[in-house]
């Protein structure tokens, strides 16, 4: 083959960043070490600005000045983590994506690892946490249940303690960027889409520096999407307690009858009447519920907003991004 038709790979890294300015220094910095010690791969590194408040983007911008590789997509507010990356695997032009935190709890140099199995052949590579220091027993365990949890509700196997840290091969993510879905579980997606997928267990770090930017409102919304995206076991639960509610009621019904007919007891019974009411009120308040959150999905994906709005796209080259749902494009 012709020398100059042999194209060297490129690899694209996606770093969605909220409010990160401590950090996000160090972040570049160790990603440029990453970088320089690749072999034959050359790399695009895409920081998703999710609409942080601070200095975030003035230091990005700063850093995208002085390097060639680094392109930054800036939110015009902020979507949350899962658009951001979203948003970042819809630009990435490489052969590969890479998705990892900004805040260094993933870290870089197991990359590499990553990269020798996609070499191998595998479309996924996942990052599996063997221990997660620095987060409170509060987060380990939820995050524990919570995958739990998930796979037991789920049709598709969702490896456990895994995160977003991983590898795709471009299959995977030109799969990705053709589901439109807006409630985007991307690690729920990645198991879904298939392919060749291997799990490669690492320790996670702390956090460099700064706070975690999941409070406990955001990790609820989080394990919802997730569990309610992925299963519609909630809905079977629902019906489960109506039908158990009905039963029950009907031996209440066949019991206050007998009593009213064969025995002068009949007065009695306000504590039993009381029981029925809120207990079968309080499970139709939740079937409710359950059927409310399906149906504020639907009427979320009817409406067919975009997915995410980009204030400014800066450092792509001319054609722009590779892919974009946002309707206002500014290219810098
Ligand atoms: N993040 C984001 N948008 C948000 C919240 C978080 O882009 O609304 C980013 C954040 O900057 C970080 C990653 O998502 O790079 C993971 O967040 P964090 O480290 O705060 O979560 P934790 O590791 O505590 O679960
Ligand atoms: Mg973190």
């Amino acid at each position: 083959m012709d020398i100059e038709t042999i194209k060297t790979p490129l690899l694209s890294v996606v770093i969605p960043c909220f409010n990160e300015e401590e950090v996000i220094g160090e972040t570049v910095k160790r990603l440029n070490a990453f970088c320089s010690e690749l072999v034959n791969l050359d790399v695009e590194l895409i920081f998703v600005d999710d609409g942080s408040h601070d200095r975030t983007p003035e230091l990005l911008r700063s850093f995208a000045a002085e390097d060639s590789r680094i392109r930054l997509i800036l939110f015009a507010r902020n979507f949350g983590h899962q658009i951001a990356v979203t948003a970042g695997i819809d630009a990435a032009s490489g052969d590969a994506v890479v998705l990892i935190d900004a805040d260094l709890q993933d870290p870089p140099e197991v990359v590499h690892e990553m990269i020798a199995k996609w070499r191998e052949g595998y479309d996924v590579v996942y990052g599996t946490r063997t221990e997660r220091p620095g987060e409170s027993a509060f987060k380990r365990a939820t995050a524990r249940g919570f995958y739990r949890l998930l796979n037991r509700l789920s049709d598709v196997p969702i490896p456990l303690d895994t995160g977003d840290f991983r590898l795709m091969s471009r299959s995977v993510v030109d799969t990705l960027n053709a589901m439109p879905e807006r409630d985007r579980f991307v690690r729920g997606m990645v198991s879904w889409v298939g392919f060749k997928q291997i799990a490669l267990p690492y320790k996670r770090a702390a956090r460099f520096a700064g706070e975690s930017k999941y409070p406990l409102r955001k990790m609820l919304r989080f394990a919802t999407d997730g569990i309610l995206s992925f299963s519609t076991k909630p809905l079977q639960v629902s019906v489960g307690l109506g039908m158990l509610c009905a039963a029950l009621a009907l031996a209440g019904i066949l019991y206050a009858l007998a009593l009213r007919l064969f025995t002068n007891m009949w007065v009695e019974g306000w504590t039993a009447l009381m029981i029925a009411v809120l207990f079968i009120g309080g499970v139709q308040l939740i079937s409710v519920g359950i059927l409310g959150e399906y149906v504020g999905r639907i009427y979320s994906e009817v409406k067919n907003r975009p997915l995410y709005i980009v204030q400014e796209y800066v450092g792509f080259n001319q054609a722009g991004p590779k892919m974009s749902r946002s309707p206002v494009v500014v290219y810098k």
